[in-house]
């Protein structure tokens, strides 16, 4: 059967081991969108991988297609960014292991998203070196949202479209896909109140750039009030909680 070799550029978002020292290696790549492949013999000391094979290295992947397949070959990946950093310190595993496994979630097979792979690019540049690694995640979480179709509103009613007015506490309902007014929340039976910092954050934070978002100063109940919002939400797209925000809050 002939096997069609593709080059493209790749973020490694997760991995399981099989039998031998064979690994399932899931890519996610800038042509492909999601591709999962086997790297054969990645886990014994002189493999020819020679240890580039790492969950959140950027690199040039080679792999043999299989066609009608959902699991490929892989034939040669060169790391690039290794991000090595992100995998020596337990801060910042967790942080990248959620940006990871919420794109891994989010995104299919063969539907390629150039602007998500840039996005992922640069949060994982942004983690190793930041010194508000969290808040650069939830920019990251954010931009993952609109991506998948699902930009929360929260500026008006999603119901009534009446405005919010300034400086108030708001109520979020992820079931409805963003704030909902004092009218109009008894139809909202996941709604949950947000402060007007976190508010105001995540108004704005959709028009930041990635690595300014390491500027932003949070309160750490302000951050977690975020973080918990954004974790609602992606959890009525993904339709399952984040392992790795589990993993978060017990740190
Ligand atoms: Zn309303």
């Amino acid at each position: 059967m002939l096997m069609p070799l593709h080059t493209t550029e790749a973020i490694i978002i997760g991995s399981h081991d099989l039998a031998e020292a064979d690994r399932i290696v899931v890519f996610f790549t800038r042509t492909a969108g999601k591709v999962r492949a086997v790297a054969e013999g990645v886990r014994r000391i002189r493999s020819r991988f020679g240890g580039s094979v790492q969950l959140f290295s950027q690199g040039r992947l080679v792999y043999f297609e299989r066609p009608n397949k959902t699991l490929h070959k892989v034939n040669e990946f060169a790391a690039l960014r290794p991000h090595r950093l992100l995998r020596e310190d337990l801060d910042r595993i967790a942080l990248a292991s959620t940006a990871v496994e919420a794109v891994s979630l989010g995104v299919e097979e063969n539907e390629p998203s150039p602007g998500l792979y840039e996005a992922l690019a640069e949060t994982l540049d942004a983690l190793e070196t930041a010194g508000r690694p969290s808040v650069v995640l939830q920019g990251f979480l954010l931009r993952l949202l609109g991506v998948l179709g699902y930009r929360p509103e929260f500026s008006e009613c999603v119901r009534c479209r009446s405005r919010l007015p300034p400086r108030t506490e708001a109520h979020l309902s992820p079931a409805h896909g963003g704030l909902v007014c004092r009218s109009c929340r008894s139809g909202a039976a996941d709604a949950f109140v947000v402060s007007p910092e976190a508010l105001g954050f995540l108004r704005g934070a959709g028009g930041t750039a990635l690595r300014l978002m390491d500027r932003i100063a949070l309160s750490p109940n302000t951050l977690g009030e975020v973080a918990d919002t954004l974790h609602a939400f992606l959890c009525q797209v993904l339709g399952r909680p984040l392992r790795s925000m589990g993993f978060l809050g017990r740190l």
